[in-house]
Parts: structure tokens; C-alpha cells; sequence
């Protein structure tokens, strides 16, 4: 039981009894104390499990109680009870925006609405516009809602599910019998989001590595299990399936697996060309055909190899123009994690972030980079505590006076004192010219007024780039991965702004964002826009986004030349008009 586990369970309380009609105070009371657990200051989970809540103000003697044999049987009878009178899928229906609980009681109770499917349907048939205190509009907006949801549903962001898969691989590489483990699908070609994750063994033995699979302390339900096959569901909700496959049949499966469906057509059009046959276990012979009897591979490269094509990157077999470049020996040579000698825009407690400058640049070294370039927020961001002119300026001698301690020390490791400047709504910067010119580097970024037009949301930021104090944009679209759409802009107009006026483009690896999205690096290589991988991190272990954003700009086919950040402090130096520190 965590803390948000109980405020949840006093959440869904006060729906329930909203749902049947109760009292509004007592409705009251489950919210208030739901808010009060979450804001409590100390351990109250270990308060709630010792029966130990008197005093706390916000929570009554009805709630200690429940709380308390919610927090020491990991149960609450009470709420189970509510629960029952209701079906499961009513439940869902908290989930869809802009259908608050009176709105969920209406349509259940006048139309019989218990599911996301019925809501739906009673959106379409025109029932729901109907009811009293709904209209066209609402009903629109719910069906909106409704498709906005499955469409994303069950999706998890590329940057969130690296940490679980480390460890399911790390697990499966522990047993005995797997003779070779990857994790394959749409993660394995680092799509932004994933749906599930599909993971590949190699094994002799494969009811003993399904039952272990099926077994580990994370599995929160086994939705299927067979003799080759598994799929469980992970705490969070993450569906991940396991596939055994003999060794001899793992190179054909793994390239199957890993798709992309369009990829694999035309895998299998080249095979056919050639006489055989290709499905996820081996290459095979076709009816009739005259070609030779195919080896078996060991490797994907050997497939591929096979098929007169140079190994493709999973990362790009999206068939968006690899299997060409592959047969034509014009693939690039991707860039990778161990290219990155330092990174920018980064913040630290002066704004939003959680660790100093120093701290920041301890984890830096600890990574092997060279230099970080901080960038924190600018004034006008003054719901993240921006800095004004007197806050940067000092901000700026702190690094200095870090700057002489490191090279002091013989370390070669140097902070760029840069700052992520708001692009105001008319493309003006927050800060007037003397101060940019007094960073080592400014990234421009668009953080309020979203709704402009595209054209407007356009202009304002071709104005920012093409400021000479700008470097690099930062989050061109502002999306948030299955929170927020991107904002209307032209993406290809700003790339060919940032182009014209050498203004570097940031891909900022943050799993919510990874934005330049990575259809667009191909473009804007082709137009000479520069890439500089950015984690945005607010504290120091944000600085391992770097991963995830080597992996995303790999699918967006960039090299080592394409990307700024792989260069030496000495070149870094110089690109950014610099001098070293002696
Ligand atoms: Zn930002
Ligand atoms: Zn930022």
C-alpha cells in the first residue's frame, strides 16, 4: 500500500456514494481526506498501518479507521461492499475527461450507460445529446474524449518502460536454459510509445523459462501461458509477452518480432523474389521453387545478408526508405550513446530542478561527459521559478567560480552557463541582448500561449531563431507524449528557418517529449540543421534520458556528424564562440 494507493481507495469511495445519491458532507469528507493523505507531510502510510492518525486535521474517526485496515490488510470491506452494487466497467467511465460524476450517475441511470462501449454508442445514436444538461456539444466532446483515450489506451511512453525491461531482460539473461534474450516490437525500433513489449528466447527448455517468466516478483496477472508462450501484465499495467523459440529459429523470429509489418512485406517480397518462403520461425523453400536449399542463420545480419541487403538497424525499419538505402550500400552510420561527450539544456534548484549546479555536475563527470550546459528557466516561467537578470548574472559567476575549481583541479570538465529562454507570444526573448550575449549559449523555448494559430505559433518562433543569440530550439512542438497534442506550427518552415539562420535543433529526450519528433531529423539533415540530444533534466538521474535519446535519434537516421553533442569540449568550444579556460 503506497500513499496514492490509499488516496485513490478514499477517491473512488466519494464517487461511489456520489453514485448512490449520499450526503454531500460525507461525499465531502472521503475528498478531503483523499487530498489530506496525499499532502501529509510525514510517513502516513506507517501512521495509517499503526492506527496512529489522531490529530491529523482533514481526517475524521470514520476515515482513521478505514484507512488503518486499509493500510494493515492491503483491504477495505467497506469499500468492496460499495463496489459490488455496481457493475466493473462503470468504473472506466471516471477515466473519460469531461464526464465528472453527477454526469456519470445521468447516463447511468437514465440510459443505462455502464461501459465505455454504451457511452459511446449512446454519443453516436444521438441519445446522449438529449439528456437534460448534455447537448450537442458535450456529446461531441466526450466522443472526442472517448477516441482520444482508445486511441492512446495501454500505451506507455518509450522513456518509462526502459527501467522494466532492463530488468525482465537482466532476469531472463540469468537463466540457465535461455541461450540468447531480446526484447523486440515497436521498443526495440524505439517508437515513442509502445503498446506492449514482446520479448524473444532462445532456449532447449522452454516450459522452465515460461515458468519463470510467469513467476517474478513484478507479474501482476498471467493473462495467457503455454508450452512456447506467455503474456502477463506488469504492476503498472504494461502488457509483456514471451516467445520461446528454438536456437536455430531465434534470427528469423527476432527480425519477425521486431518488425516494423511494413518492413517485414518487404522482407518477405525479397525472399519470395528469390524462390523461399519467410515466416517468423526460418526461410524456407517455396512449392516448385528451383533455388538452392537455405542455411540457417544464426545471426539477422546473415538474413539480411541472404536477401542482398546490409543489415538494417532495427531502429529504422519503419520502410521508410532503409531497405533501399540497404541494397544500395547508402545506410547511414548511425550515431550511438558512447558518441555523446556532453549535453545541454539542463536545470538545477535556481529554477525547477532538483539538484545544484554542483551536483549536476558531479553526475556529469560520473558519466564520463566533458561538459553540461545549463539552462534554466527564464523570468517569465515564474510558475518554475525562472530567474531574473540578477539571479542569471550571479548564476553565471557560480559557474565561473566552478569553472576555475575544475580546471584547478586538472579536470577536464567544463558547465556552460547557458539559460532556456521563453520565446514570448510576439517571438521576442525574455531577456534583453546584453545579457544573452553574456551566455555561453541560449535555448529558446515556447512555454505558454499554445493556442496561437499555426501561422502566429509559426512566426513567433521563426522571430526567436532567428535571434543571433539563439543556439537551439527546444521542444519545437511542446507535445507531451499521451498527455498533450503538439501545438500548431510548420514544422517544415522552422526547419527551414533554423537552416537559414544555423540554429541548432534540440531532440529532447525526455520521455515525454522526444521532440523534434524523429520523422523529421531526415529533413532537417537534409537542409544542414544541426541536432543537439538534450535530456532536460530536473534532477541528476534525468541525465540518463541520454539513452533513450541516442536510440530515438538513431531512428531518426542521424550520425555522429549530425548531432553537436558529440563533440569534444576543445570543438565545443569553439562552435559555441567560447574561450577554453586555462
Ligand atoms: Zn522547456
Ligand atoms: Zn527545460
Amino acid at each position: 500500500m503506497t500513499r496514492e494507493d490509499l488516496a485513490e481507495t478514499l477517491e473512488e469511495i466519494a464517487l461511489l456514494l456520489e453514485l448512490k445519491g449520499e450526503n454531500p458532507f460525507k461525499i465531502r469528507a472521503y475528498r478531503t481526506g483523499a487530498e489530506t493523505v496525499r499532502q501529509y507531510s510525514g510517513d502516513i502510510v506507517s501512521r495509517a498501518k499503526e492506527g496512529d492518525l489522531k490529530g491529523i486535521k482533514g481526517i475524521g474517526d470514520a476515515l482513521q479507521q478505514k484507512l488503518h485496515e486499509l493500510a494493515s490488510t492491503g483491504k477495505l470491506e467497506y469499500y468492496e461492499k460499495l463496489k459490488s452494487d455496481f457493475p466493473d466497467s462503470l468504473f472506466e467511465l471516471f477515466k473519460i475527461q469531461g464526464l465528472g460524476p453527477k454526469k456519470v450517475k445521468a447516463v447511468y441511470e437514465s440510459l443505462g450507460v455502464d461501459s465505455i462501449a454504451k457511452l459511446k454508442e449512446a454519443c453516436e445514436s444521438g441519445k446522449l445529446a438529449e439528456l437534460s444538461g448534455f447537448g450537442k456539444k458535450t456529446a461531441e466532446k466526450i466522443l472526442e474524449a472517448i477516441e482520444f483515450r482508445e486511441q492512446n489506451a495501454d500505451r506507455f511512453r518509450l522513456g518509462d518502460v526502459e527501467v522494466p525491461v532492463r530488468q525482465i531482460l537482466d532476469s531472463l539473461k540469468g537463466h540457465p536454459d535461455c541461450l540468447r534474450v531480446e526484447a523486440a516490437g515497436s521498443y526495440r525500433r524505439a517508437k515513442e510509445t509502445v503498446h506492449d513489449i514482446d520479448f524473444l528466447v532462445a532456449t532447449g527448455n522452454p516450459e522452465d523459462v515460461i515458468e519463470s517468466f510467469v513467476s517474478e516478483p513484478w507479474v501482476d496477472k498471467v493473462i495467457a501461458k503455454g508450452a512456447t508462450k506467455a503474456s502477463i501484465y506488469l504492476d503498472n499495467g504494461l502488457q509483456c509477452d514471451l516467445r520461446a523459440v528454438k536456437n536455430e529459429e531465434f534470427a528469423c523470429a527476432l527480425a519477425y518480432f521486431t518488425g516494423s509489418k511494413e518492413h517485414n512485406v518487404v522482407m518477405r517480397g525479397r525472399a519470395n523474389e528469390r524462390g523461399y518462403t519467410l515466416n517468423e520461425y526460418r526461410l524456407a523453400l517455396k512449392d516448385g521453387s528451383k533455388a538452392e536449399e537455405p542455411p540457417v542463420f544464426e545471426t539477422e545480419q546473415q538474413l539480411y545478408e541472404f536477401l542482398e541487403l546490409d543489415f538494417v538497424p532495427p531502429e529504422l525499419r519503419e520502410n521508410t526508405g532503409e531497405v533501399e538505402a540497404a541494397e544500395s550500400g547508402d545506410l547511414p552510420r548511425l550515431i550511438e550513446l558512447e558518441n555523446l561527450r556532453g549535453t545541454f539544456h539542463n536545470h538545477t534548484v535556481a529554477s525547477d530542478g532538483q539538484n545544484t549546479l554542483r551536483e549536476m555536475a558531479d553526475a556529469a563527470i560520473d558519466l564520463g561527459l566533458q561538459y553540461l550546459g545549463i539552462a534554466d528557466h527564464s523570468k517569465s516561467s515564474f510558475q518554475a521559478n525562472g530567474l531574473d537578470e540578477k539571479r542569471l548574472r550571479e548564476q553565471i559567476q557560480e559557474i565561473a567560480d566552478l569553472n576555475a575549481e575544475f580546471a584547478e583541479n586538472g579536470d577536464k570538465f567544463r558547465i556552460f552557463a547557458g539559460n532556456e529562454v521563453d520565446i514570448l507570444k510576439d517571438g521576442t526573448l525574455d531577456f534583453d541582448d546584453d545579457l544573452l550575449e553574456e551566455l555561453d549559449y541560449v535555448v529558446a523555448s515556447v512555454h505558454n500561449a499554445m493556442t496561437l494559430s499555426e501561422a502566429d505559433m509559426t512566426e513567433r518562433i521563426i522571430k526567436a531563431v532567428s535571434h543571433p543569440s539563439v543556439t537551439m530550439l527546444g521542444h519545437l512542438t511542446g507535445r507531451l507524449l499521451l498527455r498533450r497534442e503538439p501545438y500548431a506550427v510548420d514544422v517544415p518552415a522552422i526547419i527551414e528557418a533554423c537552416a537559414e539562420t544555423e540554429t541548432v535543433i534540440e531532440l529532447n529526450c525526455n520521455p515525454w517529449r522526444l521532440d523534434m519528433d524523429w520523422r523529421w531529423w531526415k529533413y532537417a539533415v537534409e537542409k544542414g540543421v544541426k541536432c543537439s540530444i538534450n535530456p532536460d533534466a530536473h534532477k541528476t538521474e534525468h541525465l540518463d534520458f541520454l539513452a533513450v535519446g541516442a536510440r530515438v535519434a538513431r531512428k531518426g537516421w542521424l550520425t555522429r556528424g549530425d548531432v553537436i553533442n558529440t563533440m569534444a569540449l576543445g570543438e565545443m568550444e569553439n562552435f559555441l564562440g567560447v574561450k577554453a579556460i586555462s
